[in-house]
């Protein structure tokens, strides 16, 4: 087993994972409903956890404003890579003769919560099995972040019947969160609280990042339906001006509201169907993980390509192109009421 063990850690390395780890049923103990790895796979022991990074030249250039296509484009390239991993890895230790099941990356959520899938809980949380087996470690943000290569990773698992020795959570000096909050000012929704943190135990050691408050709030934001920070000077790749509310209760209706007017508007090229949308979706957000980065001169400097990038507005045609925020403000009234209305809550 213990040969086993370490060609599954080597097969996830050489198919390009930049760090791996094993979680098991003990390791896990404790911990919340999305690390009981037996609701995927009865008679699971282990997980294999692994990430694989995001490409930066991309992440620039979202980040400016100077082009949202690359890095949507790497996202969803790494995502299938990753949850294509997965299934490799399950094959290859099935083949072995121990039952294994690959998680979906993202966008796959659990059916029997109180909410049904719209709850958008994941049957097994990757950000959980990746920080107690070593992968990586919470920043603040409650994004996993890796030494070397930051928030900037897709996670991925696979679930096993094999009992495979676990690898050790990452000591504390490996963390290089220092709470600089720019993930916080990062994000135009407000998700993370800057004031409480969370705690999650796990086979006996306790983790830390910020609460978070709604996840309506991220929904609402990084679902593309709104992005203009509450300061507005800038704001994320969508063109939706629809008020970002201050209280938990209001984002229901806020989201409802952005969905709606959403539908109407053009194509802006690129984006990917989720199960819960009846429209095409398209990447506009994850600022809380790009700005992340483990060098703070970096995070910083990514910080301030986002703030000055101005705010995007969309064109007749589909496009969207970030301008000054005075120049935003000067389109959208200058756009005939019914097509402004698409796009804010106008008298
Ligand atoms: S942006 Fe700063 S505070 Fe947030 S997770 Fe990264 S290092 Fe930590
Ligand atoms: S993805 Fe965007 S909206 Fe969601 S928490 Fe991160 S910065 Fe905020």
């Amino acid at each position: 087993m213990e040969d086993l063990r370490e060609i599954v850690l080597d097969q996830a390395r050489l198919g390009g994972a930049c760090a791996v780890g094993i979680a098991t049923v003990e390791t896990l103990e404790g911990g919340p409903e999305s690390t009981d790895i037996r609701q995927l796979l009865p008679g699971a022991r282990s997980a294999i956890s692994f990430a694989y990074t995001l490409d930066a030249g991309p992440i620039d250039l979202y980040l400016s404003k100077k082009d949202r296509a690359p890095h949507e484009r790497n996202n969803i390239d790494v995502n299938n890579l990753v949850s294509g991993a997965a299934l490799n890895l399950a094959g290859y230790i099935e083949m072995k003769g121990h039952k294994s099941v690959p998680v979906i990356a993202n966008n796959y959520y659990r059916s029997d919560t109180p909410g049904g899938l719209l709850d958008m809980l994941p049957d097994i949380s990757l950000r959980y099995l990746a920080v107690r087996s070593g992968v990586g470690c919470f920043g603040l943000s409650g994004n996993v972040i890796i030494p070397e290569h930051g928030a900037t990773v897709i996670l991925g698992a696979t679930i096993t019947t094999a009992e495979f020795e676990p690898t050790e959570p990452l000591p504390p000096e490996k963390n290089y969160c220092d709470g600089c909050c720019l993930c916080m000012a990062s994000c135009a929704s407000g998700t993370m609280d800057p004031d409480e943190l969370t705690t999650v135990t796990m086979g006996g050691k306790a983790f830390e990042y910020s609460k978070r408050k709604s996840y309506l709030r991220c929904e609402y934001v990084c679902g593309g339906f709104t992005g203009l920070h509450p300061s507005g000077k800038w704001s994320t790749w969508s063109p939706g001006r629809f008020e970002i509310p201050e209280e938990d209760e209001a984002f229901g209706p806020a989201l409802m509201n952005g969905l709606a007017k959403y539908g109407e508007w053009p194509d802006m090229g690129g984006g990917y169907y989720h199960s819960l949308s009846p429209h095409k979706m398209f990447i506009t957000c994850g600022n809380c993980q790009l700005v992340c980065h483990p060098k703070k001169e970096e995070r910083q400097r990514r910080f301030q390509l986002l703030k000055e990038a101005g705010v995007v507005v969309q064109n007749e045609n589909g496009s969207v192109e970030a301008v000054p925020p005075e120049e935003a403000i000067q389109k959208m009234e200058a756009m005939d009421p019914q097509r402004r209305a698409m796009y804010e809550d106008i008298e």
